[in-house]
């Protein structure tokens, strides 16, 4: 993508669990290299937008329009395949298998498939372009070091790194990250943001769904602030930080 290009049109999407309307015409846009933040108090409809994008859930009404193509209703598959990549709040992985494996094979893990069978519809040529692939976005994010040992054996921060390396993997033009910070360490934290900032400088557009703010602040172009399924207010993390609204919202009280 050129930097500055539209990626993803979110345009009045909403979602309805029978009578509960859980995301209420939300809107917002994100542009090729933007960082923005979807933050909001618990129950305010993040996780249902942030799956109304990816394809998890499918939309009650509205549209969601990625690098110019309609994507409502597509698998989230068809989706990931079109350059948007997610990754999920919970790590997924096979603890005793290596860090490098778990990468490598993560659309056959995901998919679950399981790991032995996957190895063994995979053929040669397939395996070792596989794991190259897994090797460099590894090495990209700066886990080279790391590559052979037993995920299981890694500290949470680690493991969430390893998650954003699968998700790479698929050479997407944009990542969607669920609560990347959660129970993470301070220089946990700090080791994530300069990832994404890196891959940010790299073109990289990202949209992450958030619950610690002061993560949120210092990462983000542009945050998108929910309360009970609507868009509450929308800008840069000053204008959100500044708002009364948004602090009121965000505290309960
Ligand atoms: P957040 O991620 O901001 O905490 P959610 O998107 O998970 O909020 O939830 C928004 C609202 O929708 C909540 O009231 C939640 O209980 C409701 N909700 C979410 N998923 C479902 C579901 N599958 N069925 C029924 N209600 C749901
Ligand atoms: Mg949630």
């Amino acid at each position: 993508p050129q930097p500055g290009e539209l990626l993803l049109d979110v345009d009045k999407v909403r979602k309805t669990f029978g009578g509960l309307v859980a995301v209420n015409d939300v809107s917002f846009q994100i542009r090729a290299g933007e960082i923005v933040g979807l933050i909001g108090p618990n129950g305010a409809g993040k996780s249902t937008t942030f799956n109304l994008v990816s394809g998890v859930l499918s939309l009650t009404s509205g549209r969601v329009t990625f690098r110019g193509q309609p994507v409502g209703g597509l698998a989230s598959r068809e989706i990931a395949r079109r350059g948007m990549s997610r990754t999920f709040q919970h790590v997924k992985m096979i603890a005793d298998m290596t860090v490098l494996e778990n990468v490598a094979l993560g659309g056959y893990l995901r998919s679950g498939n399981g790991a032995a069978r996957a190895m063994l519809r995979l053929d040669r040529e397939e395996e070792r372009r596989l794991f190259k692939e897994a090797e460099a976005q590894l090495t990209r994010i700066g886990m080279a070091a790391q590559m052979h040992e037993l995920a299981g054996n890694l500290a949470l921060g680690p493991q969430r790194l390893m998650e954003i390396a699968r998700a790479l993997c698929t050479d997407p033009a944009m990542l969607l990250l669920d609560e990347p910070a959660a129970g993470l360490r301070f220089k946990e934290k700090q080791a994530l943001a300069e990832v994404l900032r890196q891959l940010k400088h790299e073109g990289m557009s990202i949209l992450l769904v958030e619950h610690d703010m002061e993560f949120v602040m210092g990462l983000t172009d542009r945050i998108v602030v929910m309360e009970f399924g609507t868009k509450l207010i929308e800008g840069t993390p000053e204008l959100v930080q500044a708002s009364p609204q948004v602090m009121a919202a965000y505290l309960g009280t």
